[in-house]
């Protein structure tokens, strides 16, 4: 079995602050080994489940965070940003049987995690697909579907699993913290390693999901925070100024909506 991971860090056990998950900050080394730990156990889950090759996604800011060394030798790690459409899932192809998503966080415009935003913290204000508000999970889980991969464990945020099992409830879940405000109330980092552990190896084990399905069209509004921004994504080939601050894009396929974000998130 061939698994990828795509590991971020602002859905990691205890993390609450923007300092916590930026490379110059004190605070961030605490956060890279626990991003670290919950990719191994991950791995360790998958393994434990009959995974041979494993491909983990460094998908957080610089894309150097994961401690390579320290994860088991089926993985190997794609670290930085080619600029691939598929971003976060960048070098998934057809061969994987399953992708899991370790880290992730709420949407841009959700509440349930102080650091939700989705992409850009920077410049986005929200992203909706087809009217629904789009989690950097959606977007994602789409591009997998592109090449017929299913995504099959999360670990994250309360309100993000709660968003993935209302998209597709067969995806096993695990929330290792729940943002209140500015706060959050987080498992004991131990406990939410082993939960991701036993998680990812029962969502492998057994008969593997089919993979979501992707809607015949897409409808897609991007909700700037700067006017200008807004104004400067318009011009993208097909995309119009909806408002002052917000941009939309219509497409049957999918891929053209990932190109559009590589260029104007
Ligand atoms: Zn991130």
């Amino acid at each position: 079995m061939k698994v990828y991971i795509s590991a971020d860090i602002e859905g990691v056990c205890g993390i609450t602050d923007w300092s916590e998950a930026s490379r110059e900050s004190e605070a961030y080394p605490e956060f890279r080994e626990r991003m670290t730990e919950e990719v191994i156990a991950a791995c360790e889950g998958a393994i434990a489940a009959g995974a041979t090759e494993i491909l983990v996604k460094d998908a957080h800011a610089s894309g150097r965070n994961v401690f390579a060394e320290h994860l088991p030798r089926e993985a190997r790690m794609v670290r930085g940003w080619s600029g691939h459409p598929y971003c976060m899932v960048q070098e998934l192809d057809a061969t994987f049987d399953a992708v899991l998503f370790v880290g992730w966080h709420s949407a841009a415009g959700r509440g349930g995690n102080p650091l939700a935003h989705t992409l850009s913290s920077k410049t986005i204000a929200s992203i909706r697909v087809n009217g629904t508000l789009a989690s950097e999970f959606l977007l994602h889980t789409f591009a997998a579907a592109l090449d017929k991969v299913p995504v099959a464990f999360v670990s994250g945020d309360e309100q993000l699993c709660a968003d993935v099992r209302q998209f597709d409830e067969r995806i096993e879940t695990v929330a290792v913290l729940r943002g209140e405000g500015a706060s959050t109330v987080a498992l004991h980092p131990g406990n939410a390693q082993a939960a991701i552990r036993e998680g990812v190896q029962r969502a492998l084990t057994g008969e593997l999901l089919s993979f979501q399905s992707l809607p015949e069209r897409f409808a897609v509004e991007i909700q700037y925070i700067d006017q200008r921004r807004a104004y400067r994504s318009s011009f993208y080939p097909g995309a119009s100024l909806e408002t002052p601050t917000s941009v939309v894009f219509e497409s049957e396929d999918w891929f053209e909506v990932l190109r559009l974000l590589q260029f104007v998130a």
